[in-house]
């Protein structure tokens, strides 16, 4: 288990050869957690896909348990420094195929069309789950002003 935390490492990863003392597994979940919420907003603003930013925690949180784990070996065993492996790929929680797309509804608003109010439709809903947590996402695709609302929240965008 511990072997794998101690493979071959690439020429990006050596960086994080760490001294035991300066390792701060709440550092490192802050940095992890900004690089999300960067991918988060490219996937779900810019591209108009889902993304799992639960599973993309529960990895990290994950991954954080592995390295204190061997720390704590490792200290056991006297050593002060270990290499940790924490190369995550955050993309791969933007993976289509790790949603079901379970409805597609159309957004349908009043708009006052020759002064008279008339139900037109502006965009549509998609509502997807996560096949691995579970957890729901709504997008919201507006046939225009894409770029000025905010859409993976649900509960702003059918309010
Ligand atoms: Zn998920």
């Amino acid at each position: 288990m511990v072997e794998q935390i101690f493979r071959e490492q690439t020429p990006e990863e050596k960086k994080n050869f760490t001294d035991l003392r300066k390792w701060r597994s709440t550092d490192i979940k802050q940095n992890a957690l900004k690089r999300i919420s960067e991918i988060e907003y490219d996937t779900t603003y810019k591209q108009r896909k889902p993304y799992c930013t639960k599973c993309a925690i529960n990895e990290v949180d994950s991954q954080i348990a592995l390295v204190n784990k061997s720390i704590e070996k490792a200290r056991r065993q006297g050593k002060t420094s270990i290499k940790y492996d924490f190369a995550i790929d955050y993309k791969q929680f933007s993976s289509e195929k790790l949603f079901d797309l379970v409805n597609t509804s159309e957004i349908v608003e009043d708009k006052l069309l020759d002064g008279i109010r008339q139900r037109v439709q502006t965009g549509i809903y998609k509502d997807y789950v996560c096949k691995i947590c579970g957890s729901a996402q709504s997008m919201e695709i507006k046939n225009r002003e894409m770029e000025t609302k905010k859409t993976h929240l649900p509960d702003s965008t059918k309010a």
